[in-house]
């Protein structure tokens, strides 16, 4: 294979030298050279604010656990820059963490289990330059042949684990008896399967269901926010993260904590607001459509119910 010089630019946000030098080198070697890497979510928002101003659309190789800022606060101030950035998590938590499952649902374009297989970094790299030549054609119903429909609903069903009948009609425009036949082919070869109707959130003003959710912290307003594991210390009140207690030993008393659930007790998936340090249970968020870039609250979505598909075999 004929090694292609790529245009696009990629920014790689991870903490460890190592692993960021690897992801470089194997890029390098996919072609791509505008290969930007930084150590800290801090430095990776600037550096991602910087090359969308100067015109580039990076995609982003994120790391889950960064010792300055959240993963989460992280997409959500990537998206706020740029609404469509494709941010691919490398991450060893497990993918049912929850914090792993919020940036999922909250739109990350996919997922890397540490430590990295660089076959599946490629798999996925390759599907995302399909998809931005796909959407750069804008297609219409004229300009496609059948082929195209089927390719379009085929990469689409890949890049998801499981969308709706009203994501495929809007992304590929129009033929609804093409669309409805073809997924009927593809259940029945055990590709896809039925999960019934569902409900989902479509923006108010263009109807797309494009739309992904941003936090932000519910006192300030602010997204620069991390995921914490809290102890409280009975004997003296203190509530502060579980890195502050060193060697076991509470920050305000200096006393050891001794028993779990008899002199302190562990608050898991506290976010703590890095702005105006007050520390919640559940942040604020509001919508944000990525087709027309509305932002808009819960209250004012629209819900669509079409049939949704799970992807089983493709
Ligand atoms: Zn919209
Ligand atoms: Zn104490
Ligand atoms: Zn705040």
């Amino acid at each position: 294979m004929s090694k292609l010089v790529q245009k696009q630019h990629v920014l790689i946000i991870e903490d460890s030298q190592a692993t960021a030098l690897l992801l470089k080198n194997y890029l390098n070697n996919m072609g791509y050279e505008e290969i930007h890497t930084c150590q800290t979510g801090k430095t990776g928002i600037d550096t991602f604010k910087d090359l969308v101003s100067a015109g580039s659309e990076p995609f982003v190789l994120l790391d889950f656990q960064l010792p300055d800022v959240d993963a989460l606060s992280i997409m959500t101030q990537l998206l706020e820059i740029k609404p469509d950035v494709k941010v691919i998590l490398q991450t060893a938590t497990e993918k049912s963490d929850s914090g792993v499952t919020e940036l999922i649902r909250q739109g990350l374009y996919q997922y890397l289990e540490k430590p990295i297989r660089f076959d599946k970094l490629k798999e996925i790299i390759t599907i995302l330059e399909e998809e931005k030549q796909i959407l750069e054609k804008t297609p219409t119903t004229e300009t496609l042949g059948t082929m195209d429909v089927f390719k379009e609903i085929d990469f689409l069903l890949k890049s998801h684990k499981q969308l709706s009948l009203t994501m495929i009609e809007q992304f590929v425009g129009g033929e609804k008896e093409k669309i409805d036949s073809y997924l009927k082919d593809l259940e029945s070869q055990g590709k896809i399967v039925k999960l019934g109707n569902k409900k989902e959130i479509s923006c108010d003003q263009c109807d797309s269901v494009k739309v992904t959710q941003t936090f932000f912290c519910p006192s300030c307003k602010e997204t620069d926010f991390k995921l914490a594991k809290l102890i409280e210390h009975f004997n003296c009140g203190n509530f502060s993260e579980e890195a502050d207690y060193e060697d076991n030993k509470c920050p305000k008393c200096k006393k050891e904590i001794k028993a779990l659930g008899v002199d302190y007790r562990v608050l898991r998936d506290r976010y703590i607001c890095k702005n105006c340090e007050e520390i919640f249970q559940e942040l604020s968020f509001n919508f944000l459509c990525l087709k027309c870039e509305n932002r808009f609250p819960i209250d004012e979505a629209k819900w669509k119910t079409s049939q949704f598909f799970k992807v089983t075999n493709m």
